[in-house]
């Protein structure tokens, strides 16, 4: 009989990330679902993932800065197979391109129950899982209304 005990023995628990120095504040913030990252105090431009230093110039001066969390649909694939530990197939994995710049793409689980009938170009909020025992919250996004302009 299926219970969250076989799930949890079936799927295992999701991979922790190991917060660096360029990542932590990503996730500190993301407890408190604020999706904050670093921006190249010379170039001006958004990186995702946080880089060491700026792939452009080099510097490794950046301001963290706290972003709309609004995004629309670059891509998508739907896997049907166990690949990442902790999450149930199938799941729908999306590339976001955040509004406040382009070409800023994060790569997350789609969470919503009509992830199937997604499609790209369509409006999502990158939102954050409540921490879990491990004190970690996962991003995540989720289908919305239209992007406000
Ligand atoms: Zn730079």
């Amino acid at each position: 009989m299926a219970s969250d005990a076989n799930h949890a023995h079936n799927f295992g628990h999701r991979p922790r990330p190991v917060a660096t120095d360029s990542t932590r504040p990503f996730w500190t913030a993301a407890l408190a679902n604020d999706l904050s990252l670093p921006r190249c105090a010379k170039c001006d431009v958004i990186y995702y993932p946080p880089p060491p230093r700026c792939p452009r110039c080099l510097g490794d001066r950046f301001d963290w800065i706290s972003l709309s969390r609004r995004g629309r649909i670059a891509g998508m694939t739907t896997v049907h197979l166990a690949t990442i530990p902790g999450v149930e197939p199938p799941f729908t994995m999306v590339e976001i391109e955040l509004v406040e710049q382009k070409g800023l793409i994060l790569t997350t689980l789609l969470t919503s129950e009509k992830s199937a009938q997604a499609s790209v170009g369509d409006p999502v909020i990158l939102e954050f899982t409540e921490p879990d025992p491990r004190g970690v919250a996962y991003p995540q996004a989720r289908a919305t209304a239209e992007v406000q302009p």
